[in-house]
């Protein structure tokens, strides 16, 4: 099975060989084609996503990605908003759940972020009306809402899930976020086996903080999303630098193709020195590999990581040792059993 990887750059490539090692570990052989993205693109073909980077993922359908950064200031496009707009990648998905070993003030937090990704501001349409007066456009389309508020229902449906939270601003946004909302209520009709709930995206935030055991399915647009993602990872995270960014698995999903990635960046400040936490991108290979048909291999990784975590040997900084990303990946994969 051929499958895209790009290693992306700062702690990417360490994380990505640690993923392809654990993947190699299940017993599922991938040919991996990398393609290049990133600093190390933008410094070789003067762009950070060549075309050949996108038309490889379009071959082969799959990829998974480490972090890319867009150098600012040079007027390029952020990959990540270039990635999702130009393969259609409308729909992301963040699973967020306490890992065992982990302490956190929750105890059960197990909710999936699903993100709206090609509208909204997120999406990046700005422009100068006169000097010193900028305009950003939220773009809200029916068309947009209805993919990704039926693909959150289907995910329910999927992974056997009781609630969607539409998360939304209506109240202020009346236009933008009331079409939303409208076409949210219109969706959940045709799945009344799944409770339904629409709730104001500030009192998300207050209920996450407060007791987040009451969310399980989430959906809502592009910029939410990212933050509620990156408060997600911070409610299963240990307290420590990064939180629980080394730990959340991330995907993008279109109608043909799929790109799975750690919900974390490039973290410069540990780049290069091997001590990142290679476990969210680990994760989001397991993920991938449910995805390409192998269920019983993300099992066997994910069984990998939460015996790794409970034996508490070799464990990175950010999770409270004083090991490497190679000595986690030894762990996780003595723990995945035969
Ligand atoms: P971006 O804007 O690209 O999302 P960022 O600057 O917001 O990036 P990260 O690059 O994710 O954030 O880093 C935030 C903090 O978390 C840094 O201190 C970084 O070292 C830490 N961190 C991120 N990912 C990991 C990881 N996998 N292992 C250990 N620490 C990490």
């Amino acid at each position: 099975m051929q499958i895209v990887l790009i290693e992306g750059d700062g702690i990417g490539p360490e994380v990505t060989q640690a993923a392809c090692r654990v993947v190699a570990a299940t017993g599922v052989k991938i040919d991996w084609v990398k393609g290049p993205a990133g600093i190390p693109a933008a410094e070789r073909y003067g762009d950070p996503l060549p075309d050949e980077t996108l038309e490889m993922i379009r071959r082969y359908r799959v990829a998974l990605k480490g972090p890319c950064t867009t150098p600012i200031g040079k007027g390029y496009k952020s990959i990540n908003v270039r990635l999702r707009q130009g393969l259609g990648l409308f729909a992301s998905v963040r699973p967020v759940n306490t890992l065992p070993g982990i302490r956190t003030p929750y105890e059960k937090v197990d909710l999936i972020v699903v993100r709206e990704n090609t509208e909204g501001l997120y999406a990046g349409m700005e422009h100068e009306v006169v000097p010193g007066v900028v305009e950003s456009v939220r773009l809200i389309t029916r068309g947009a809402a209805e993919r990704i508020v039926r693909f959150a229902f289907e995910l329910a449906r999927h992974h056997g899930r009781r609630m969607v939270t539409f998360c939304h601003k209506a109240d202020v946004m009346r236009l933008s976020d009331g079409l939303f909302l409208e076409v949210a209520r219109t969706v959940a009709e045709d799945y009344p086996f799944i409770q339904f709930e629409e709730k104001p995206i500030d009192n998300v935030c207050l209920e996450l903080a407060m007791d987040p055991s009451g969310f399980d399915v989430l959906v809502m647009e592009n910029l939410f999303g990212d933050l509620i993602s990156d408060l997600g990872a911070g409610l299963i995270g240990p307290a420590g630098p990064g939180g629980g960014l080394g730990l959340v698995p991330g995907a993008n999903f279109g109608t043909q193709y799929a790109v799975f990635e750690a919900v974390h960046g490039s973290a410069p400040d540990i780049a290069g020195k091997g001590i990142a936490n290679p476990i969210a991108v680990i994760r989001s290979a397991a993920m991938l590999l449910e995805y390409v048909g192998r269920p019983e291999a993300m099992a066997k990784i994910e069984r990998g990581v939460a015996g790794a975590l409970q034996a508490g040997e070799g464990l990175t900084r950010d999770l409270g040792g004083t090991g490497t990303t190679n000595s986690i990946t030894d762990q996780i994969i003595k723990h995945m059993g035969a």
